[in-house]
């Protein structure tokens, strides 16, 4: 791009691991951060060889560990107060996380909340946490939420009729380990819905805002966008998801597709976290709330209408996705492909076609395109504007399958 355009931004962890392996690194990294830890262990975890070798390993180097494992799939606010309390009995001087996203997310709010008080409500939207939480580790164990490199974390709150965000640099774990080794375990309905969302999050990532280069950083609001360097990372993301996870599907136990997959998530939450995610992920969280479906399968089936909403503003962007599923030709003809070559790929992978499938009433389409409008964040960070009318637009088109 000519240079008055070129912008290349990255908020990222001080540190990322990723490989086959690279779990046994833990106790190293941990010794840099302290001699006291709180382990957030996902609960599939507790009782397996790995996590009592990690423990040991922690030990080995000096680090008392408490291990933490109350932990609930998306996040709800009622068990914060719990994990706070062990946390402080522990005195820990780091968290470290070891599991899916909802461990992370967790170890995340948890390190904001040790170090700032709560209640968790005021730091909701973006910008809100004054400084630094404590040093959180994570060690995922999904390919899929990018949540070990983000500046978001993401929570089920009962007084809100949506998921809430919390999204700040201070949320932005210190260091990321990404062993591909640990996803061998996940059944096929979690391959599915965290390796849809990393593809997601690369896609949205991809085709979002794009901020101009006359930015620049005031306070803290550290300026971030869509740019040369997210790109590479979202286009790179996506090849190598559609690499690895129809394979890791179907072989469950194949460590190169399992890597594929989880770095593409790497790349997905690197991208996202400085470029941002938006209409899918706006409009997933009224879906989840009244379906109960994970974040990943609702956001693959929105996936495809949201394309065909924002194509005419990213044709390149939508040429190269559509290159990457094996079209040839123009870039207008590549870019008209996109939406339904995406489509096709999560229909053959096991997304459910439609909206109206996974149990939304079409009564409610009106609602949810206001809630989707009402996370701001999400939906002024799409490409074409999202105005009540187009959200009502999308959200029909993948009601009745795309
Ligand atoms: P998850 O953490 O909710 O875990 C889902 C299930 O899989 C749980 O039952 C868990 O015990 C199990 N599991 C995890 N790893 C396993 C393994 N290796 N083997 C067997 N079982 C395993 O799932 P997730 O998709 O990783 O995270 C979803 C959460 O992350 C949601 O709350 C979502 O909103 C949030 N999220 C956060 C971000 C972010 O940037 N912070 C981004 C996207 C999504």
């Amino acid at each position: 791009p000519p240079a008055s355009d070129f912008l290349a931004i990255l908020r990222a962890p001080h540190e990322v691991l990723f490989g086959a392996g690279q779990r046994l690194a833990l106790p190293w990294v941990a010794a840099r951060y302290g001699s006291r830890a709180i382990v957030f262990a996902d609960p599939f975890l507790t009782s397996s060889p790995e996590f009592t070798a990690a423990l040991a390993g922690l030990e080995d180097v000096g680090i008392a560990t408490h291990v933490y494992s109350e932990i609930l799939p998306e996040l709800p606010t009622h068990t914060l107060d719990a994990a706070v309390e062990a946390a402080r009995r522990a005195d820990a001087e780091m968290i470290i996380a070891i599991g899916g996203g909802s461990s992370i997310d967790l170890a995340k709010v948890v390190a904001v909340l040790m170090a700032h008080g709560g209640p968790i409500q005021r730091y909701y939207g973006e910008f809100k946490v004054p400084g630094p939480g404590l040093p959180v580790i994570a060690v995922p164990t999904t390919a899929g939420t990018g949540s070990e490199v983000t500046p978001v974390a993401v929570l089920t709150d009962p007084d809100k009729e949506s998921k809430v965000g919390i999204s700040s640099p201070y949320l932005i774990p210190t260091v990321a380990i990404c062993d591909p080794e640990l996803t061998l375990s996940c059944p096929p309905v979690v391959t599915l819905a965290s390796g849809v969302d990393a593809l997601s999050h690369c896609i949205e990532s991809y085709t979002a805002v794009r901020r101009a280069s006359t930015g620049g950083l005031a306070g803290e609001r550290v300026f971030v966008g869509k740019s040369a360097l997210t790109d590479e990372l979202a286009i790179t993301g996506i090849r190598s998801i559609v690499d690895g996870l129809e394979r890791a599907l179907t072989h469950p136990q194949d460590v190169e597709a399992r890597a594929a997959v989880m770095y593409g998530a790497l790349l997905g939450g690197l991208a996202f976290g400085t470029a941002g995610t938006a209409a899918a992920h706006a409009l997933q969280y009224p879906v989840g709330a009244v379906t109960h479906t994970p974040h990943g399968i609702g956001v693959g089936v929105l996936l495809p209408a949201v394309m065909t909403y924002n194509a005419p503003a990213r044709p390149a962007e939508m040429a190269a996705i559509a290159r990457v599923f094996g079209a040839e030709g123009s870039q207008e003809a590549c870019a008209a492909s996109a939406p339904h070559l995406v489509a096709g790929y999560l229909a053959r992978i096991g997304i459910p076609a439609s909206l109206a499938e996974i149990g939304f009433p079409l009564d409610r389409l009106n609602w949810a395109a206001g809630q989707g409008l009402a996370a701001v964040r999400l939906s002024e960070n799409n490409p074409v504007p999202l105005t009540l009318d187009g959200a009502l637009r999308i959200l029909t088109s993948a009601h009745s399958g795309y």
